[in-house]
């Protein structure tokens, strides 16, 4: 869906501008961390450094809010990067939570609630019977790459260049120069062996994934791809881009995996899958299926998941999987999005997010593309289309850092990077929605007044 209407704007009163001054809490507290922890972060993104602004450290959540540190309060559009779909500490997830804790946090043993869990996914998804839990996206996808090397005797694996799977070695790869030729690594410490086992293509392009398979003939045992790509920005498949996936994958005895770590119970509770109304083999799920806990799971038909130890050949274990207080959380997550008119409310929520700051840019006289598939959206600084990385890449970057630190100082949290989505909660509110719009006109104008 891309967006260009510039027909609503609604004043909605006093924005308070927020303090991230050189005194704040959180500049001293990222100092601190600096000294003790890799980069001052658990994980780069958080760093802040593609924006070029300190990270606020964060205290709490309530519902679509985060308060910092230094008492700065912001409506939160990165949710746990998407996880909280329910929104911060909602009353079902912390009391399911609590009453997990109290009987354990963990056994390394079978418990009921993942029998439980295991059959809301299979319930939701026709095309899974049998999950296995994992604790992380990154593993599960580099579990199910394991499971289709495994199912079909073959190396090779395709990826979509922009589409992030995760840091296993084999997913840290980009393009090489020529079409369907070896890949790069895209980080130190990744063997050129292991790069080379991944061929890396442009996402939506179906004539380089009929070519792929071309030239790697009896050599490709999965192409995996993000159904709706939510880490080069949002970008939804063009029209019959993931069946002509399908089909190649069928033609040639490959296995196809969806990423659904993003879009999995988001877009709707049968994910990408459901909306496309293509399946995968194998899907991969994470963030909403641990509701805000570290769990994540992958899976597929009986057939498949079977040659999986103990039943098959191919290994896959884990001390925290299916942890028994991610799985009350991931439970009771599963069950709030089981409500009628659930997804209804996050398609309206974030549709008039959409058009309310396409107009505020349209307004500005910036030129903007917002892309967004249900709850997820971003915002390009191009007049043109954004289908593939290249076009995402060549958006205005100085134009989202000047974007980012007005919201922020709005009182507005969206992700910290030109390449990620904003994620709708469920906790969104019109409220919110409207201030975010009125927070976005404001920063617009400011943007054209820099650039103007
Ligand atoms: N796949 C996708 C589509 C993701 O967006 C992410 C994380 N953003 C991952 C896999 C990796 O998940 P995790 O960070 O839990 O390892």
């Amino acid at each position: 869906m891309f967006a260009t209407a510039c027909n609503y704007f609604k004043n909605t009163g006093e924005i308070m501008m927020q303090k991230n001054n050189s005194e704040s809490k959180s500049r001293a507290a990222f100092e601190r961390a600096a000294r003790v922890i890799a980069g001052g972060v658990n994980s780069p993104v958080r760093a802040y450094r593609s924006v070029g602004v300190q990270p606020p450290f964060i205290e709490r959540g309530n519902g679509a809010k985060i308060y910092d540190i230094d008492g700065n309060a912001y409506i939160d559009y990165v949710c746990s990067w998407g996880a909280l779909i329910a929104g911060h500490g909602h009353p079902a997830v912390i009391e399911a939570v609590r009453k997990a804790a109290e009987k354990g946090t963990s056994f390394g043993a079978p418990t009921l609630g993942e029998v439980e869990l295991a059959e809301k996914i299979a319930g939701a998804y026709r095309s899974i019977d049998k999950i296995r839990m994992v604790s992380s996206g990154t593993e599960a996808v580099m579990s199910a790459v394991r499971l289709a090397r495994g199912r079909t005797g073959k190396d090779l694996i395709v990826k979509m260049e922009g589409c992030y799977h995760g840091h296993s070695d084999g997913m840290l790869v980009s393009a090489g120069s020529g079409l369907a030729e070896s890949s790069l690594a895209s980080s130190a410490g990744v063997p050129e062996q292991i790069a080379s086992a991944t061929v890396v293509i442009p996402y939506n392009d179906v004539a380089a994934a009929r070519a792929v398979f071309g030239m790697h003939i009896d050599k490709i045992a999965a192409v995996i791809v993000e159904p709706v790509a939510a880490n080069m920005g949002v970008i939804p498949p063009a029209d019959g881009y993931l069946q002509e996936l399908r089909n190649l994958c069928d033609r040639n005895n490959a296995v196809l995996i969806f990423d659904e770590v993003i879009t999995g119970f988001r877009l709707a509770r049968g994910g990408a899958q459901e909306v496309y109304g293509v399946e995968a083999d194998i899907t991969c799920l994470g963030k909403i299926i641990g509701g805000g806990l570290p769990a994540a799971a992958f899976g597929g038909s009986t057939e498949i998941m079977d040659e999986l130890a103990p039943d098959g050949p191919v290994y896959q274990a884990g001390t925290l999987s299916g942890n028994p207080v991610a799985v009350a959380a991931a439970n009771a997550t599963v069950d709030l999005l089981c409500g009628n008119g659930v997804y209804e409310g996050l398609e309206a929520s974030a549709g008039l997010l959409e058009e309310g700051l396409s107009a505020a840019a349209c307004k500005a006289g910036v030129p903007v593309r917002i892309n967004r598939a249900g709850s997820l959206l971003s915002v390009f600084f191009t007049e043109r289309p954004v289908r593939n990385f290249a076009e995402a890449k060549s958006a205005d970057i100085k134009q989202f850092k000047r974007y980012f630190s007005q919201m922020l100082s709005h009182g507005i949290y969206p992700a910290p990077s030109a390449f990620e989505a904003m994620f709708v909660s469920i906790a969104h509110s019109r409220e919110d929605i409207e201030r975010t719009i009125e927070a976005g006109e404001r920063s617009f104008e400011a943007i054209n007044a820099v650039s103007g």
